[in-house]
């Protein structure tokens, strides 16, 4: 048997898994994204977090036949480098992440593109089912709901402040981020909310998905008028991805998407309809099928690329 590490960086979590050569996860770990700091620190929380990964499935890191990570910013798999990961605390220039974690760690690191290793192992192994293979070569891929570039799609000009700078962004509406500044900058002004009191109860310093969920349930109106934001905004930018590069499948995951599940979906399905230049041929929309593991496991994937 040859295991094999998966690294989802993101931004407010990195989550690892060891897999074994069927890709099934024997061991996973968590820890949250460093807020401080530079790119070493980053990478040696990512460190730690693989072997703990390594420690649940019973194995050391260097038992490992690679590591794979799924990184936001601009990768360089030959390089072994990501540069520009602006979500990430101090990395606006280029880090050589594949020596420091191989150095720390000892199997060989590949890099690749965090939504397009989620996007990849959901067609490989999730919910996206390519069909016939040579159908699954000519589809289009889109992920929403992550990080990445889509994110930064224009849904409103002028619109809000984004994280990246810009204005508008969908990213801006729906990025988890962006709808915890908004949140917190409401709940300053007034409005009444029990996002922040559910935070503090589970002891946590961010608004995760599983925080918005529970709020969600409570009908708290805060929570509930931003997630329609965010759908509205998933409809508009999804629905001009869709009519630009003519996908089939839309799979639909981050943590929030995965959190929030079907309905989220369908209304993020409704909220698609008007925009959609063929609104009589919609493509097939759904939840990540790999859950909220699907990028560490998609990561995972890397390693068997020679
Ligand atoms: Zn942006």
């Amino acid at each position: 048997m040859s295991a094999r590490g998966g690294i989802d960086l993101g931004g407010t979590k990195i989550q690892a898994v060891v897999v074994d050569d069927k890709h099934e996860v024997l061991g996973d770990s968590r820890r949250p994204t460093p807020h401080e700091g530079g790119p070493q620190d980053v990478a040696d929380a990512m460190a730690e977090t693989v072997r703990d990964a390594a420690k649940a499935a019973g194995l050391e890191p260097g038992a490992l036949a690679g590591i794979g990570v799924g990184s936001p910013g601009a990768v360089d798999d030959g390089a072994g480098t990501v540069t520009s990961a602006r979500n990430l605390p101090g990395w606006e220039g280029s880090f050589d992440l594949a020596t420091s974690l191989s150095s720390a760690l000892g199997p060989i690191v590949r890099l690749g593109n965090d939504v397009q290793v989620a996007t990849d192992a959901e067609f490989a192994l999730g919910a996206a089912d390519p069909g016939a293979p040579e159908d699954a070569e000519q589809r289009a891929r889109v992920l929403g709901g992550a990080a990445g570039e889509i994110g930064h799609m224009v849904v409103r000009r002028g619109g809000a402040h984004c994280t990246c700078g810009r204005r508008g962004c969908m990213e801006a509406y729906a990025g988890r981020a962006a709808m915890e500044i908004t949140a917190r900058h409401k709940h300053e002004d007034g409005a009444k909310t029990d996002l922040f009191k559910i935070m503090e109860k589970r002891g946590r310093d961010r608004l995760t998905s599983g925080i918005w969920a529970r709020a969600l349930k409570r009908e708290d109106k805060l929570a509930t008028s931003l997630i329609e934001r965010a759908v509205r905004a998933l409809g508009a930018g999804v629905a001009s991805a869709v009519n630009l590069l003519d996908v089939e499948t839309v799979v639909i995951g981050g943590g929030m998407g995965v959190r929030l599940g079907e309905p989220y979906v369908e209304k993020i399905a409704a909220a698609m309809t008007p925009h959609l230049f063929s609104a009589d041929r919609p493509p097939a929309i759904s939840v990540a099928h790999l859950g909220d593991l699907g990028g560490a496991i998609g990561a995972s994937l890397l390693v068997d690329r020679s």
